[in-house]
């Protein structure tokens, strides 16, 4: 048994009463504030790091991803548009996006992470939506079925913020889990393994931006036989806009007996850091001995925190299925697309790729952002209401971001009705995604 102690009880200053507050600041939640204060809602968005972005930033990656559907060698089809296309004209602005890059049967569009900070302050400013960075929630109060208040530590100390709406877009479903919601820790308690990310510069792109992923497969499981103990050796190589620069996701974190780390719990959490650290210096080496194009390349970035993929999935009012992600199933609850494959990083020193068909989509029905047994409370991005290989899908870019906006959209629109997020008609929230230009009917372009 834990030993425990009682804290006294303390008077908790009430810092804001906005109509919406969305905690994290990720995909997500960056379009969840940005949508809910173009709504009219009073919004304000609580950040537990220093800058927003999430995944996108402290993280860092190679690209956008599940932003189109890929069709044929001719042809992709967006699956999102609305912030999201905002978000990329901002990037695109500041030089700091390149064209969609093919792998394969897969696409992103590769974007400049310190560039995304910038781009990301600037268009929730211009949203109107207010920002408290280095600010976590750490605990909810509840009355019923409404969540009543968030309470956030940050230098100030403990505070209380008391909404009309939350948006849990932490990415761990933390806003969720400390008011009581149900959730699930990926399949039976085991979740995709994580990865620190990093990037590394001096390399020669004109070499290194050709290699396909079974050439890199090739050289890498050469260096395994030579005796370097890589957890992984399935990756693309990630062209950066700036010159001479690529980004990895090569790493796999794991306990020592293999399985990987539960990135809830603190000590795993910091155990994870540390490994993640240590796997970034021995493909730096490898790297630079086997792969072309990399023999004078030097790390220059290193996550400012570890990848995770997968925590807590929050038990809403449906579930996105394996089945419904497989089957491509088109809801007419739908209130965001995703054609990105079941992306499971699993046992084994590959990556599992299960592709839906070519030009084939599936809705992400608006249920899934609804948390079962509360009033007022949605959740958006990676800790949404899902299966766990269907989470494998979902959890990229571009399907967070159009899960933000709806959940931010929809949060807007219930606050005739007090917050009640129920309350909103779907297909009157539909009407208002595509008036904003979110992309509810994906179609073939030339590509
Ligand atoms: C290693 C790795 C590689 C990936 N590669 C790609 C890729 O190449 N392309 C792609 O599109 N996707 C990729 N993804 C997936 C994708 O980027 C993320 O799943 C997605 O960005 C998640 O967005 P999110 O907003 O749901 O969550 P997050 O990005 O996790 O954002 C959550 C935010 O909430 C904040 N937060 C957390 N808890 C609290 C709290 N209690 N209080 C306040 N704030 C809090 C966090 O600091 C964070 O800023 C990758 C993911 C990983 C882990």
């Amino acid at each position: 048994m834990t030993r425990t102690i009682v804290e006294p009880e303390r008077r908790t200053p009430v810092i804001a009463e906005p109509d919406v507050l969305v905690v994290g600041g990720g995909a997500a939640g960056i379009a969840a504030a940005c949508a809910a204060a173009r709504g009219g809602a009073r919004t304000m968005l609580v950040e537990a790091w220093g800058c927003l972005g999430g995944t996108l930033t402290l993280v860092t990656l190679g690209g956008f991803c599940g932003t189109h559907m890929v069709v044929d060698d001719e042809r992709l089809g967006r699956v999102v548009g609305g912030l999201y296309l905002e978000l990329e004209g901002r990037l695109a602005a500041r030089d700091a996006l390149l064209p969609p890059r093919r792998h394969g049967r897969i696409l992103g569009v590769p974007y400049e992470s310190a560039s995304l900070k910038l781009v990301a302050d600037e268009m929730v400013a211009a949203h109107g939506v207010r920002v408290l960075l280095h600010t976590g929630a750490v605990a909810a109060q509840t009355d019923g079925s409404r969540v009543t208040a968030v309470i956030v530590e940050n230098k100030g100390g403990r505070a209380a913020i008391a909404p009309r709406v939350v948006i849990d877009a932490s990415g761990d479903a933390d806003v969720a889990a400390r008011a009581g919601a149900d959730f699930a820790l990926g399949e039976e308690g085991t979740t995709q393994y994580a990865s620190t990310m990093f990037r590394l510069g001096g390399v020669d792109t004109a070499v290194a931006g050709e290699l396909t992923r079974p050439q890199i497969r090739e050289l890498l499981e050469r260096a395994v036989a030579d005796g370097y103990p890589l957890p992984r050796t399935t990756t693309g190589v990630h062209v950066n806009p700036l010159e001479g620069v690529v980004h990895l996701n090569v790493t796999k974190l794991t306990n020592p007996d293999g399985e990987p780390f539960l990135l809830v719990d603190p000590e795993q959490l910091s155990e994870a850091e540390r490994v993640g650290r240590q796997q970034v210096k021995l493909y730096e080496e490898v790297f630079r001995r086997y792969v072309p194009g990399f023999g004078r390349a030097r790390v220059i970035d290193i996550g400012a925190r570890v990848g995770v993929r997968e925590t807590r999935l929050v038990r809403g009012d449906g579930v996105l299925t394996e089945a419904h992600v497989r089957g491509c199933v088109k809801p007419d609850d739908r209130i965001a697309c995703s054609s990105w494959p079941l992306e499971l990083h699993g046992k084994g020193r590959a990556t599992t790729w299960e592709f839906l068909p070519d030009g084939e989509w599936y809705g992400l029905p608006w249920a899934c952002l609804v948390v079962a047994g509360f009033d007022n409370l949605l959740v958006a991005g990676r800790n949404l209401s899902a299966e766990h290989a269907a989470q494998a899908s979902a959890r990229v870019a571009g399907p967070c971001v159009a899960m933000g906006e709806a959940a931010g959209t929809a949060a807007a629109m219930s606050l005739s009705a007090g917050g009640a997020v129920r309350s909103v008609a779907v297909e009157a929230l539909q009407r208002n995604l595509r008036r904003a230009g979110a992309v509810l009917d994906p179609v073939a372009e030339p590509g």
